[in-house]
């Protein structure tokens, strides 16, 4: 099994790749598609936005069988996503949880815009979405414009973090679980990992 910090070393790794332009070109291998049709093994679970800019295989350069990943739009979890991580976790061994956010991100701005304007237009679903989210944005510090942006989209992720602790009892004792944030940059390509909180 793949430990939390070994993890870690090779999302970094694969992202490092995938900036220098030089994927290693594990999706497509043949072999190792046949080596996985009795199971998978997951080293780490993805709990990402649904943003179609922000793939976790190939902004991380992992193949198939490497990442569990589940996507929603702002990586809002609900009871049904915290039931799929911790399926990843309990039955297939992942042991380091990250949520990727992004620069930019689309159902952030949506939720701030909806703090501003109370009345403006959305779907139930998306209005759903939205409550999800705009607990986590409370407190930011910025005023306006990009900046709050950035900030809110941090804070997001950090939210994000806390709540798949605070909703799922297994993801909160395991003891050699970790969970972490991480921001996707769209400008560079880079992902940024958060500091971790203290009760990861
Ligand atoms: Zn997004």
């Amino acid at each position: 099994m793949t430990t939390a910090a070994e993890a870690l070393q090779r999302l970094i790794d694969g992202n490092q790749r995938f900036l220098a332009g030089a994927p290693s070109g594990v999706l497509s291998e043949v072999a190792k598609r046949e080596a996985l049709k009795d199971g998978q093994a997951p080293f780490a679970v993805i709990l990402g936005c649904a943003d179609s800019r922000v793939s976790p295989e190939l902004v991380f350069d992992q193949g198939l069988g490497e990442l569990f990943v589940v996507r929603t739009a702002g990586h809002v979890a609900t009871p049904v996503e915290l039931g799929s991580i911790e399926y990843a976790v309990e039955h297939l061994g992942a042991r380091l949880i990250v949520v990727l956010g992004h620069s930019s991100c689309g159902a952030v701005q949506a939720t701030l815009g909806a703090m501003e304007d109370p009345e403006g237009e959305a779907t139930p679903n998306i209005s759903e979405l939205i409550e999800h989210i705009r607990p986590g944005l409370t407190s930011l510090e910025s005023a306006a414009g990009a900046e709050r942006l950035t900030e809110a989209v941090s804070a997001n992720v950090r939210a994000t973090v806390e709540g798949l602790s605070a909703g799922s009892d297994v993801l909160r004792e395991r003891g050699d679980l970790v969970i972490m944030g991480a921001v996707y940059s769209l400008e560079t390509g880079a992902v940024e990992l958060l500091p971790a909180s203290d009760d990861a």
